[in-house]
């Protein structure tokens, strides 16, 4: 990326028109404006020890994903940029002086020197990008104050973001999909408000959303890992705005990108010719109209680039072959999808996939019709997700597993949490701000988690049911429960000593081996008692398959009491579903080969991939291709790719399409609880 002089002439006459139109807009929609036209910097300084210009700033309280998405966004544009904690800040070689662009990923626990150095910062000339939340010092220097914050509740106000006048800032998208979960009220105080907010059927929801002004820009939600084409253009348009120097190295960066991709496609044995051959000749016409646009029109030319090497990625995925038994889910981590269940079904058909995991609910709230637990606001007012999810998966014979957090209460009704709280059935010694959940020896969760399952089976007779969150709480350093229920229990069930608890069953104590093989033996149980409550629905009520969501790094069964060799051995369990999250292949490998083995002949073994987690955020279909193709030849009999996004539909499941999931494929036969056919 260049911010060198030469288009500091180009950037300051582009930035007069901006704001013109902009005012103009502003104007019409009667708000007050103070858009300067002078450029935001003088002279930029050589860059010192080679560092990047851009920086993006992982705030704290961003576990990585919101991070991640922006560097996603970024990389898919072909901005080269460096990535530094908040924690880390200060010690930066050269400071941020070296820096022309910081862009923040989530502000909300911004610390006072880390503002400090921001606003310092933004004085000297730098711009600044922030999201979600930041100081109100540093959001007066963006031009905006902050308001209350705002919910979503699962309303889907916050879908996408409308850009206005897209073309006033060239190579802005039209809209952006987010998928966000609440926004902190924002108005103008001198930026101008550049996007704003619609709901999941392109309605206006009436906030406003991104904002622009000298100094940079503010959005007042997260950038998530919906969209990420339409995030790359999105920032790509923003840092542009600023430096007109932007295209011309991104352009450069997605050229080579392209040329190394084309050598390679001619370098292996061509795919399926009909399947490739349009992809080819769209990616030819759209290199060579990019070529020939680069100097009169770079952000057009970024565009095409970026379809280009949409297409050629599509070509490289047609080698891949299909398989005809195969588990091919995706995880969908909410009961709301947009636009409906039905054009989500109908998509997830024509990409090859048969299953969805699909979140129902918790034991401290669920989206559909119960008895037993608290319901979500809109299921009580007659509204049925699950039930349209289910409909529309047997229309499009996609096999629907319910997601039933098991022992998370944390999204409760605050009086029932209380209540939990009071009564003792909480596990204790869980850090404010994480995930609560219930205790498993209490023996009213005992009952409730088993009453509950049966419950899901019986209303909604889904093709399975998935447990997660049946394990004990997964925090480095920490260990769990020592509450009464467990002391009482282990006691009981070990007959060892209660002296000296929770002292003996703590690491180094005479204890702690046993109190960690009875944690596990509890969940057993636990599974084991919801295993025979489901046995015995009838004929009209079919059995559920079931799963449970099991961790895929070595030794779930010390960290977090979840004993899966027990469960298979005991036919628990009618899948071997591990959550393998990583961005690493050799990585991914050894996790596969193992829990293939662990399955042995008993139950099949599906691979739980990241493609949109914590722990890993996929650049490309290809990265998701080459894990499936390593499960593949690990054995494994199926993946579940976390988690369905306006990415994953978009962008991934065509390229899916193209190979890997070309053909249709039935899901390995198995009968709940009994065996697994061939
Ligand atoms: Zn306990």
């Amino acid at each position: 990326m260049e911010f060198g002089g030469r288009s500091d002439q180009v950037r300051g006459e582009r930035i007069a028109l901006v704001s013109v139109l902009l005012s103009l807009l502003c104007a019409l929609l009667g708000r007050a404006v103070l858009f300067s036209s002078r450029c935001a910097r003088a002279e930029p300084e050589p860059l010192r020890d080679g560092g990047l210009p851009v920086l993006v700033l992982r705030g704290y309280g961003d576990r990585g994903p919101f991070q991640q998405a922006i560097s996603s966004a970024l990389s898919r544009a072909g901005v080269e940029h460096a990535v530094q904690e908040e924690s880390k800040l200060a010690q930066e070689a050269g400071g941020l002086d070296q820096r022309r662009v910081v862009i923040v990923s989530y502000g909300a626990q911004m610390k006072p020197d880390t503002e400090a150095l921001l606003l310092d910062f933004v004085e000297k000339g730098g711009i600044l990008c922030a999201f979600y939340r930041v100081p109100p010092r540093l959001a007066s220097a963006l031009g905006v104050r902050l308001g209350r914050f705002i919910p979503d509740d699962h309303e889907q106000r916050f879908h996408s973001i409308a850009f206005q006048k897209a073309e006033s800032l060239p190579g802005l998208p039209a809209r952006v999909v987010q998928d966000s979960w609440n926004i902190f009220e924002t108005t103008s105080d001198g930026a101008a408000c550049i996007g704003r907010w619609e709901d999941s059927r392109g309605q206006p929801s009436g906030f406003d959303a991104v904002f622009l002004s000298e100094h940079g820009t503010f959005t007042n939600h997260v950038l998530t890992a919906h969209d990420v084409s339409g995030k790359a253009r999105f920032l790509a348009a923003l840092l542009g705005h600023f430096d007109g120097g932007v295209w011309t190295g991104a352009n450069r960066v997605l050229e080579a990108r392209a040329t190394a991709a084309a050598r390679e496609i001619d370098a292996v044995a061509a795919g399926d010719p009909t399947r490739a051959a349009d992809c080819q000749e769209r990616a030819n016409q759209a290199r060579q109209s990019a070529v020939e646009c680069a100097a009169t029109d770079p952000a057009k030319a970024h565009s095409l680039w970026m379809e280009a090497l949409r297409q050629l990625e599509l070509v490289r995925c047609s080698p891949y072959r299909s398989k005809s038994v195969e588990m091919r889910g995706v995880f969908v981590p909410q009961p709301y999808v947009a636009p409906s269940w039905e054009a989500v079904m109908s998509r997830l058909e024509e990409g090859g996939l048969n299953a969805a995991f699909v979140y129902a609910g918790s034991l401290g709230r669920v989206f559909y019709r119960s008895q037993l637990l608290p319901m979500e606001a809109r299921v009580q007012l007659g509204e049925d997700p699950v039930g349209d999810c289910l409909k529309a998966g047997r229309e499009h014979g996609i096999a629907v597993h319910l997601w039933f957090n098991a022992l998370n209460v944390n999204d409760a009704p605050p009086r029932v949490l209380e209540e939990l709280r009071t009564q003792r059935r909480i596990i204790t010694g869980v850090e404010p701000g994480a995930q609560q959940m219930a205790c498993p020896s209490e023996p009213q969760n005992r009952k409730l988690v088993v009453d509950s399952v049966v419950e899901l089976a019986r209303c909604s007779r889904p093709a399975g049911i998935m447990l997660d969150y049946f394990r004990y709480p997964f925090a480095a350093g920490q260990e769990f429960c020592y509450c009464p229920h467990c002391e009482r229990k282990f006691v009981e069930e070990t007959k060892l000593p209660q002296d000296g608890w929770p002292k003996s069953v703590q690491p180094g104590g005479e204890h702690y081996d046993a109190f960690r093989q009875w944690r596990c033996d509890n969940l057993t149980a636990l599974l084991a008692a919801i295993r025979s409550a489901l046995a015995e629905l009838t004929e009209q009520q079919p059995v559920p398959l079931l799963s449970v969501a099991t961790f895929g790094w070595p030794d779930a069964r010390n960290k977090v009491g979840q004993d899966a060799s027990a469960w298979i051995g005991g036919r628990l369990v009618d899948s071997h579903l591990c959550l393998n999250f990583t961005p690493s292949v050799s990585y991914f490998k050894t996790l596969v080969e193992n829990q293939v083995r662990e399955a042995g002949n008993e139950v099949p073994a599906y691979c739980g991939i990241g493609a949109f987690s914590h722990a890993a955020q996929f650049d490309g279909p290809l990265q998701l291709v080459d894990q499936i193709e390593v499960s593949r030849r690990a054995e494994a009999h199926g993946f579940v790719v976390f988690r369905l996004n306006t990415t994953f539909l978009d962008e991934f499941l065509p390229a899916l399409k193209m190979g890997v999931t070309s053909g249709r494929a039935s899901v390995p036969h198995v009968q709940a609880g009994g065996d697994k056919g061939k």
